[in-house]
């Protein structure tokens, strides 16, 4: 063995293999697309967020539903502003739901997946997180039927670099469904529970 070039070892980085193509889309010009969806990561269509200031909120413990207001929580910017002598008033600190959900899709080359906020999942699913959310409540597996219902539709998806520089997907700021006919996920949710002889 070469004492030289194992001495370079330490100091130096060891010769890595440059990355083979993984991160091809390092530009940072948003990307347009045609694409079909895989799958989504149905366990985890949303977040919470503060109803008035809409910056995130720690996610409530599972299965509980507000307003037990003990479950209610709360959002320290606005209780901030509130919070006048000390006296918080948990009401004035509501709390919504919104999309994110992680999308698998292929294009002609790859599979991968990107991340698909409020404004774009509305798109596809025709109606807000929270509305989502209770009917997902009185009709169970509503969020698997959806992925299910999105699995092999077609879309053109705008992509862009994430802002947040820690975040490690693909972000979908817009999304088209190509396919003629395509209803959002809400509606062929409602005609598959109806048919089976749901409310
Ligand atoms: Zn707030």
């Amino acid at each position: 063995m070469d004492p030289e070039s194992s001495n370079n070892n330490n100091q130096t980085n060891p010769r890595k293999r440059p990355l083979v193509e993984e991160e091809a889309n390092k530009d940072k010009q948003p990307a347009t697309l045609n694409c079909m969806v895989v799958a989504i990561d149905h366990n985890n269509l949303f977040y919470t967020v503060c109803s008035i200031c809409e910056k995130t909120l720690p996610d409530p413990s599972p299965n509980t539903h507000f307003p037990n207001s003990s479950s209610i929580p709360i959002c320290k910017y606005c209780n901030f502003n509130n919070n006048n002598n000390g006296f918080f008033n948990p009401a004035s600190s509501g709390s919504k739901r919104l999309f994110r959900v992680l999308m698998s899709i292929a294009t002609q080359k790859k599979v991968f997946v990107v991340v698909m906020f409020d404004r774009a999942a509305r798109v596809l699913f025709g109606c807000s997180a929270d509305e989502f959310f209770d009917f997902a409540k009185t009709h169970p597996f509503a969020a698997a039927a959806a992925g299910k219902a999105l699995e092999g539709e077609m879309l053109k998806v705008t992509l862009s670099q994430p802002k947040n520089g820690n975040a490690r997907h693909l972000r979908v700021v817009s999304v088209l469904p190509l396919r003629t006919g395509f209803q959002p996920v809400i509606e062929t949710l409602r005609e598959l529970y109806r048919a089976r002889g749901g409310s």
